[in-house]
């Protein structure tokens, strides 16, 4: 008996809409091949061409598809072109981070064969690994509460024990996680400035605390300055990094760098029972309606959620799923007869996805 998930799909805007579907269409082929899961894709209307349309940036009806979804797939929202009243942009994104505490930003950095990296990688190096950003709180906590005098301005970096903890925890599982799959030894770096202030003395001893629960994975720590650096000259050497929000919102920046494209970079933003997956691009504007915006970081987020919706759910078909769909990317990426121009190709949107499924049909036994 195949296991049900129900999937929030937010199309979005701009390039959102021509992403979405071949990624679903990619997934309902991963579907089809293992025999072993079943997806239910529920539309779930948003974003900034709909709140042009009905007033609505973000309907009732679509944030409840949402919460009772056992996953959430989001493309990009947003326009430049269509604002609130106030002049402010429209990201239903943002809200739904907010509205369902989804602390733990996922954000792995990969740079596999054929990937366009600005690095000169010695050639036995191979870089996999995932920045875990803390969401909610840290400098963020800040956002609308600075207080300027024509003097003096002044931000307030918030960190809890209760949030650090419930990272710390999704960091080290997924650790776990990736150690088991890789077959090595698993270790997390606690990336933070704890050297100057206190508050980050304080993630660190915190993190420390919920190591101990974790003996099989190795841990350690890293002032930010010196990660920057590392990332840049030994990335090969990381595996699982963890940070807060600011800082992890530059590194994250600088990770999409190194793997050469914002069209490769997938994302997830996890909580406590929700899950929203999308690529780390916005809704491209300068390029939407052309159908040739990349899809493959909208895939592989969708390759995130099928590997997120099989830890929780124990489930080793979706697993199998993830693995296979990241092997068959690989391929056409390493492949390079079908990309889009970003990427120095010159295929359209739907000739990636149909090359992608290609390579999983070969590859499926
Ligand atoms: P946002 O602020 O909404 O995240 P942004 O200002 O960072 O958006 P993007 O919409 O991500 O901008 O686009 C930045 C550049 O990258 C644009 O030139 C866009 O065309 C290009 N780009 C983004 N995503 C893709 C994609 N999937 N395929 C091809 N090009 C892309």
């Amino acid at each position: 008996m195949p296991s049900d998930f129900r999937i929030a799909v937010f199309s979005g805007d701009g390039i959102g809409p021509e992403i979405t579907a071949p990624t679903c269409r990619v997934l309902r082929k991963l579907q089809d091949l293992s025999r072993r899961f079943q997806l239910h894709f529920e539309d779930a209307p948003a974003g900034a061409s709909h709140y042009a349309k009905t007033g609505e940036s973000l309907p009732a009806a679509s944030l409840a598809t949402a919460r009772e979804a056992h996953a959430i797939l989001l493309s990009a929202m947003g326009d430049p072109a269509i604002r609130y009243p106030d002049g402010t942009e429209i990201s239903p994104q943002i809200e739904l981070r907010k509205e369902m505490g989804l602390y733990a930003g996922l954000r792995p950095v990969r740079i596999a064969p054929g990937y366009p990296t600005p690095l000169r990688l010695p050639q036995d190096r191979v870089v996999d690994f995932m920045l875990v950003r803390e969401s909610t709180e840290g400098l963020f906590w800040s956002m609308g509460r600075g207080e300027v005098t024509p003097d003096e301005a002044r931000e307030t970096l918030v960190i809890t024990r209760e949030t650090s903890r419930k990272l710390f925890r999704q960091t080290f599982e997924l650790a776990r996680q990736r150690s088991a799959r890789q077959g090595r030894q698993g270790r997390v770096t606690c990336v933070d400035k704890a050297n100057v202030f206190r508050a980050f003395a304080f993630f660190r001893d915190v993190f420390k605390s919920e190591a101990a629960a974790y003996p099989d994975i190795a841990h350690d720590a890293s002032y930010v300055d010196a990660m920057a650096l590392k990332m840049v000259s030994a990335p090969w050497a990381l595996d699982v990094l963890v940070t807060e929000n600011m800082f992890g919102d530059i590194l994250s920046d600088l990770g999409a760098g190194l793997m050469g494209g914002l069209g490769l970079a997938p994302s997830a933003d996890i909580g406590d029972t929700n899950a929203v997956f999308q690529p780390c691009h916005g809704s491209a504007p300068d390029i939407a309606g052309r159908g040739v915006a990349n899809p493959i970081a909208m895939i592989l987020s969708g390759g995130m959620m099928l590997d997120w919706l099989a830890a929780r759910h124990g489930d080793a078909a979706l697993a199998e799923a993830a693995t296979r769909l990241q092997a068959a990317t690989d391929k056409v990426i390493a492949d390079g007869a079908t990309l889009t121009p970003d990427l120095g190709g010159n295929s359209d949107t739907e000739a990636v996805a149909d090359a992608i499924i290609s390579a999983l049909e070969s590859g499926w036994s």
